[in-house]
């Protein structure tokens, strides 16, 4: 009441209180977020045909598979979770052309983090190199859209890449089915967007970063740059027309934000990114 009445004052005598009023309402300020990367595992493959693409249009043979932390003062969102961590035993590439140097729990350990930090896991889909670490995941809610929740869950798995025994537990941790976007923390800042194709319910995430400024993180949308700019749909996608109609949606999505877009698995552009301990915000 005071400081009100101390305002109302200071706007009478100045008369600039309507003018600071009116922009604060256009502009609120942008909640405090932070975005940590970690390199949880390379993938090498000896052709990428397999990815809609002829061998002489890219020479990358790498991707890099990050996992995401997302810091917001309402909660902690996991975002894609790696490869599986027992490929950390293996040093360097192993026969299936995996690799992991550092687990995620190991890597968050120095944040002061552990499995069970999370308020919030989100994969862009249940692909094996996106849910490595999603048994060791506990006490947090799982953000799924419907679609991937019920082929993932499904008594007989028919989606090529998903391995239940890698993600399973969740089915007995809180769980949140969604169909479409989803606002995580219910002012704006991060969101997630459905885009179908990829699998039955993958999904992208969007990033209201208040310095680096709106993010949007591709999932498997795009492997390959080349992918984006010829929009090629892998061979081993759930459904091609519906990826199509997927990668139009995100685009017109990133153009109205005026987001930057990271293709998640690419390598050379993850080399030139922060990594955990360092942070966007
Ligand atoms: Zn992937």
């Amino acid at each position: 009441m005071f400081v009100k009445s101390v305002m109302f004052y200071i706007c009478v005598i100045t008369g600039i209180c309507g003018a600071y009023s009116s922009s604060y309402a256009k502009h609120p300020i942008k909640p405090a977020l932070k975005l940590y990367v970690f390199d949880c595992g390379m993938l090498t493959f000896p052709t990428v045909d397999m990815f809609s693409i002829n061998n002489d249009e890219t020479d990358v043979r790498e991707l890099i598979v990050p996992c995401y932390i997302i810091e917001h003062e309402k909660g902690r969102l996991l975002w894609d979770g790696g490869l599986p961590s027992s490929i950390a035993d293996h040093e360097g590439y192993d026969e299936a052309g995996q690799r992991l140097d550092k687990t995620f729990a190991e890597q968050i350990k120095p944040l002061g983090l552990t499995m069970a930090s999370f308020d919030y896991v989100a994969f862009s889909h249940m692909h094996y190199d996106h849910v490595g670490v999603a048994n060791e995941v506990t006490g947090a809610t799982l953000l799924i859209q419907k679609p991937e929740y019920e082929a993932a869950f499904a008594d007989t798995i028919t989606i090529e890449f998903f391995q239940p025994e890698l993600y399973n537990n969740l089915k007995n941790e809180k769980v949140q089915v969604i169909e479409g976007g989803h606002d995580v923390f219910g002012d704006g800042s991060v969101q997630i967007v459905s885009a179908y194709g990829h699998t039955p319910g993958h999904q992208v995430l969007f990033l209201d970063l208040p310095k680096y400024g709106p993010l949007v993180l591709s999932g498997d949308l795009y492997h390959f740059r080349i992918s984006r700019r010829e929009k090629r749909v892998p061979q081993f996608n759930f459904d091609a027309a519906q990826t199509l109609k997927a990668m139009d949606k995100v685009e017109k999505f990133v153009k109205d934000k005026k987001a930057i877009f990271w293709i998640e698995h690419d390598f050379a552009g993850f080399k030139a990114l922060k990594v955990a301990p360092e942070f966007y915000e």
